[in-house]
């Protein structure tokens, strides 16, 4: 979807006088984009991701059913539902069309309240679907980013980050005595903590490719693409305060009289003998590491490449 509430449709079709009547009929609808060839409709559909594609079929070299093909095998844009119009009115093309991946297929000449109609039926279902899709990814109590989502996340930056050869950073923070506090104010006001830490947390991981989530229970994750350990262990210490900024009463904590979180911080630049996985799992030694020098504090530790732990000590 568009920064707008508007949903978007991109017309494709080789004659520009095809492309004006459709665009006449939705243009107080939706916001609007237009193609006039395959390729230039594959290259749109990328860049802005629109919410359905009007689809003619025959064009000059590439048709319709090409494009369809290829946007289906494109996961960029796998999830945009492509209707078909065209003059070509058979059984098999229509089938065709279907079997491509179309979801709807209309036949010119068009009666356009009917076309309409069908655009609108399918920018509803898009919107219902894309509601699903984000909502299978965002944590149901607290509202940020779920573990699916960073999961899917880690593995795209963990890549990025090789090719870019940066660093790509990790914070874990649990908050502390938690059972104490659920057994002391209740599950009800444990679950409204939460809330709060993970709003604190997530409103600090506000540069562009910065992800919060929620890893479980009551221990949160932050994934900070191109940050170094030292960038990445400034955030975490930020992170602490503001929970205990807070100032949520915890009177069964041994810390102090208020809320806090440990946190773990690992970075790593991905190399050969090293995995996405590792990078979490020394942040999650760090965290351990927090808990068990006292609890409120940070604690950093970068990834070093396994490869290269046998070389390093026989040069000791
Ligand atoms: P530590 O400082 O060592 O982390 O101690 P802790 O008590 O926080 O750790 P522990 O793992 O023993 O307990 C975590 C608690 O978090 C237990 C569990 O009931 C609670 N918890 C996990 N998820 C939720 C949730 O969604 N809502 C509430 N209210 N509590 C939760
Ligand atoms: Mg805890
Ligand atoms: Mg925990």
């Amino acid at each position: 979807m568009t920064l707008t509430d508007k949903q978007s449709v991109l017309i494709v079709d080789d004659e520009p006088g095809n492309i004006q009547l459709l665009a006449g009929l939705l243009r107080d609808e939706c916001e609007l984009c237009f193609a006039t060839s395959g390729e230039e409709a594959l290259e749109i559909a990328r860049l802005v991701a629109p919410d359905l594609i009007l689809l003619d079929v025959l064009m000059p070299s590439m048709d319709g059913f090409e494009v369809c093909r290829r946007l289906k095998a494109d996961p960029s844009t796998h999830d945009i539902p492509v209707v078909f119009v065209t003059a070509r009115g058979e059984v098999d093309d229509e089938t065709r069309g279907l079997d491509a991946g179309g979801v709807d297929y209309i036949i010119k000449p068009v009666s356009l309240p009917v076309v309409r109609a069908r655009v609108r039926v399918h920018l509803r279902l898009k919107r219902h679907e894309d509601r699903l899709r984000a909502s299978a990814l965002m944590d149901g109590l607290t509202g940020i980013a779920n573990r699916r989502r960073f999961d899917e996340v880690l593995n795209v930056e963990w890549r990025r980050a090789w090719r870019s050869r940066e660093p790509l950073s990790a914070i874990l923070a649990d908050v502390d005595l938690f059972k104490r506090y659920n057994d002391r104010y209740g599950h009800l006001e444990g679950d409204a903590c939460l809330r709060r830490v993970a709003g604190a947390l997530d409103g600090l991981a506000r540069r562009p490719g910065d992800l919060a989530a929620r890893y479980g229970g009551e221990e949160f994750v932050c994934l900070l693409p191109s940050t170094n350990l030292e960038g990445a262990t400034a955030l975490a210490e930020r992170m602490r305060t503001a929970v205990l900024d807070l100032r949520l009463p915890h009177a069964g904590s041994t810390v102090g009289p208020w809320v806090t979180v440990s946190v773990g911080v690992a970075t790593a630049v991905p190399a050969d003998g090293l995995e996405a996985a590792d990078l979490l799992r020394q942040a999650d030694e760090m965290l351990y590491r927090a808990k068990r020098s006292g609890r409120n504090r940070v604690e950093a530790k970068p990834l070093e490449d396994a490869s290269a732990v046998p070389a390093a000590a026989g040069g000791a």
